[in-house]
């Protein structure tokens, strides 16, 4: 893409309203224009990012074996008096009424309508397992919207929801939500760290908060320093394998890590003082296993080998898809920007012409452009009569995490320039091994 044929609307003050960083950031780069609170219009650098996020999501998913599929955002408020949810939800719930005066209400989550669903379609547990997800919009009338796309009223999320036909084949689907999730994050330059977290009124060990440490995050969180050493890399794991599946839960989950709803003076007191942590987090996430509550009450049941009908075990499991923008910012960025992940970044790299308009210096341009996307790489070139200073500025703020300088100078010396984001170290080479280095860095990713 070149800059001067793209929709970039960078902002050059800082925006008023905008109290922390990944929200400011997102302003000024040009990503997200409110159009009313916690309701955003995904202008197009920050859209790109927002697919990067929601394919890194999809892959993982179906890596594990979990169905895409899509539901509406509008649902039926009859499907919700089933599950008892419709009065309990309160006044986050945004209800409609049609022209029929039918309720309906804009989904907050998805757990009546699959589960409905399941119950038209699954009878036996010949069908199981079965795991069912979507990426889509919800809304939730949030009493403080805030922080940008981080408490939004309507975001995107994924969600999905695991039916088996017992507890232990849905506490095999929980741990592979958890291990498709800490590949999930990692792949976006994240730590995300799973925590024990508050089941609520159902009650039971089974959920886990992911959580991104950073001072803005909007939860408190305690744990063993030792939890930030490990990481899951890129293992090779059989999903199919319950063994295989709990022992990274187990990995992941045996030391104290928790948010301050289950957090345990006494027990996090057991952990040596030097590894105590206390720090604040932001929640991307979320699994439960919740057993038959929704089943029972949606008419869920399939039979069993022996022919009798029983209800179906469910999870749930959420990723805050639109809120990860933030928490990846929040974990990444600089005084002069944002500072992207190769896994997310919305361009591979840019090009920034020192000298727009001498001959040499556009040609180089042109084939480092040409060059970069035969090799199916997205370059972003900066391509206006602009002095090289705000060319330079407006590359650190959106944040590529490289950028290649290009002018008449280097040319005749047959070289240009590769800047790394984070280190802000430059190496000059000549324009091949630029281009070499740049498709190396994104091989595989
Ligand atoms: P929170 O405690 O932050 O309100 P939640 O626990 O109610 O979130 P879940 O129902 O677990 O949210 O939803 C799954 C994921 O969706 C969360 O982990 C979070 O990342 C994301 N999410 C929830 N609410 C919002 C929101 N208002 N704006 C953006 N993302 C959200
Ligand atoms: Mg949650």
């Amino acid at each position: 893409m070149r800059l001067s044929r793209y929709f970039l609307p960078i902002l050059k003050e800082n925006p008023a309203d905008a109290q922390i960083v990944s929200h400011r950031l997102m302003l000024r780069a040009g990503m997200i224009k409110q159009s009313s609170a916690g309701i955003y219009s995904w202008l197009p650098m920050g859209f790109k990012v927002l697919r990067k996020i929601e394919n890194i999501v999809h892959e993982e998913q179906q890596r594990a074996g979990h169905i895409p599929m899509l539901m509406p955002t509008l649902q039926s408020a009859d499907l919700w008096r089933k599950s008892g949810r419709y009065d309990a939800y309160g006044p986050e719930m945004l209800r409609i009424n049609d022209r029929h005066d039918r309720e309906m209400l804009y989904g907050p989550t998805n757990e009546e309508l699959i589960t409905d669903m399941v119950a038209n379609f699954v009878g036996s547990y010949k069908s199981l397992p079965l795991t069912l997800y979507h990426v889509q919009w919800k809304f939730r009338d949030e009493v403080r919207p805030r922080f940008g796309v981080m408490r939004g009223r309507e975001f995107l999320m994924k969600d999905g929801y695991n039916f088996d036909l017992t507890k232990e084949d849905a506490l095999h689907a929980y741990n592979r939500h958890l291990v498709t999730y800490l590949r999930t994050y990692e792949r976006m330059g994240l730590q995300a760290i799973p925590m024990r977290a508050d089941s609520g009124p159902i009650g039971g060990d089974y959920t886990h908060e992911f959580l991104v440490l950073a001072d803005t995050g909007e939860s408190e969180v305690f744990y063993d320093s030792e939890i930030t050493d490990l990481s899951f890399g890129d293992r090779a794991i059989d999903f199919d394998d319950k063994a295989a599946c709990q022992s990274v839960m187990e990995e992941f989950t045996s030391r104290y890590a928790r948010t301050d709803e289950t957090h345990d003076a006494v027990a996090f007191n057991e952990v040596p003082e030097e590894r105590r942590r206390v720090a604040r987090g932001i929640e991307v996430g979320q699994i439960f296993y919740f057993g038959t509550e929704y089943s029972e009450k949606m008419g869920a049941m399939v039979q069993n080998e022996e022919g009798q009908r029983v209800p179906l075990h469910m999870g749930s499991h959420g990723i805050g898809v639109s809120r990860l923008l933030g928490a990846i910012i929040e974990a990444s960025h600089d005084d002069n920007g944002i500072i992207w992940p190769e896994g997310v970044t919305p361009f591979h790299c840019g090009i920034v012409n020192l000298k727009q308009g001498d001959e040499e210096a556009d040609a180089a341009c042109d084939a480092l452009y040409d060059s970069l996307t035969a090799l199916g790489l997205d370059p972003f070139y900066d391509d206006r009569k602009e002095r090289a200073g705000g060319k330079f500025a407006t590359m650190d703020l959106i944040g590529l995490p490289w950028r290649i300088t290009v002018g008449p100078r280097g040319l005749k010396n047959g070289v240009v320039e590769v800047t790394s984001r984070r280190t802000g170290e430059s190496e000059e080479m000549s324009p091949e091994l630029a281009i070499a280095k740049i498709a190396a860095i994104y091989e595989g990713l």
